[in-house]
């Protein structure tokens, strides 16, 4: 799963940095307006249009455009959850970037934790504490930052002037000052909050939980809390392997920040690959999932060994 999760993340984040070049999608504030799939995206009308051509045209290229985004969008979450963010987002790729460089640096996936995770996991894995690992970091900050500042500033002005002013050393007062600014604050989040904004602070993500929490049979992270008694000797290898610092064995509440990305389940998996065989955690929908969000008391069923992490 984990390798199908890359190569998702890795294409969108390629889609992320030539959708501008390639006029895919961009608003270039020189000619005041959008650029999509290549063709300039424009209102249509002009000041003789009569009020029907002016409604019309509003209606299909704008208020239907965004219609359409925010229902897809919308359906996906109400289904499946945040799976933008886990699959796709070109920030929460960075994300899982520099918490595994920082946590190979100290032990922490942040600067917040407060306890180092184990060198040597239960499922197997060995993430050895280097010091030296804090210059990888720090120069993978900066340059994924700068990087970002300038993507988002080809969102805005046309791409092959800021790509040649950028390779010529001519880039004028204003886009100078855009990237600094822009790599200077990128540089703050990425090295502080990360995952913290994810929860907290953006905006995409939240909606996405709060219409996911509106649908309790939504896809989401059970445990089978009757085996629970195979965690005795895990050191809660789900919970490391989790980006959003989540612990997946709770009910869906708390677990309102999940990204789907299926790291704690394949965690498991890893554990329990010489001992039940199966997950203890595997995605349920439906039914399974409405004990998920109740709690406890409705544990997720057993599952079929037969069955791998699918639901019975
Ligand atoms: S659910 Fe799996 S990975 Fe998590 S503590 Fe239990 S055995 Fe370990
Ligand atoms: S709880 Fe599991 S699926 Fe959700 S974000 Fe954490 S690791 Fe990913």
């Amino acid at each position: 799963m984990q390798h199908y999760r890359t190569l998702a993340r890795l294409a969108f984040f390629l889609l992320f940095m030539l959708a501008p070049p390639l006029d895919l999608f961009r608003f270039d504030l020189t000619v005041n307006h959008l650029f999509f799939l290549g063709e300039p995206w424009r209102l249509g009308f002009t000041a003789q249009s009569g009020s029907l051509e002016m409604v019309s045209s509003i209606f299909y290229r704008i208020f239907l455009p965004i219609f359409l985004v925010i229902s897809v969008g919308g359906w996906v979450a109400w289904k499946y959850g945040r799976l933008y963010c886990g699959w796709l987002c070109p920030h929460f790729a960075v994300v899982e970037i520099i918490n595994a460089l920082m946590r190979r640096s100290s032990g922490k996936p942040s600067l917040w934790e407060k306890q180092r995770l184990p060198e040597h996991q239960s499922d197997g894995r060995h993430i050895p504490h280097n010091r030296w690992y804090w210059l990888v970091t720090a120069v993978v900050v900066v340059m994924v930052s700068l990087l970002w500042a300038v993507v988002l500033l080809t969102y805005l002005l046309p791409p092959k002037d800021i790509y040649t002013n950028l390779l010529t050393f001519s880039l004028t007062r204003n886009q100078a000052l855009f990237i600094g600014v822009g790599t200077l604050l990128l540089i703050i989040e990425f090295t502080l909050a990360r995952h913290l904004f994810c929860r907290f602070g953006c905006a995409l993500g939240v909606m996405q939980s709060v219409i996911w929490m509106g649908n309790r049979e939504a896809l989401v992270v059970g445990f089978d809390s009757p085996r629970a008694k195979l965690c005795a000797d895990c050191d809660a290898s789900c919970e490391h392997a989790c980006p959003m610092r989540l612990k997946p064995r709770t009910i869906k509440r708390k677990m309102f920040t999940c990204t789907q990305c299926h790291s704690c389940i394949d965690a498991c998996g890893k554990v329990q690959e010489h001992a039940s065989g199966v997950s203890l955690l595997h995605w349920v929908q439906g039914e399974q999932a409405k004990a998920v969000a109740k709690g406890a008391g409705q544990p997720p069923r057993l599952l079929d060994s037969s069955q791998g992490d699918q639901p019975s």
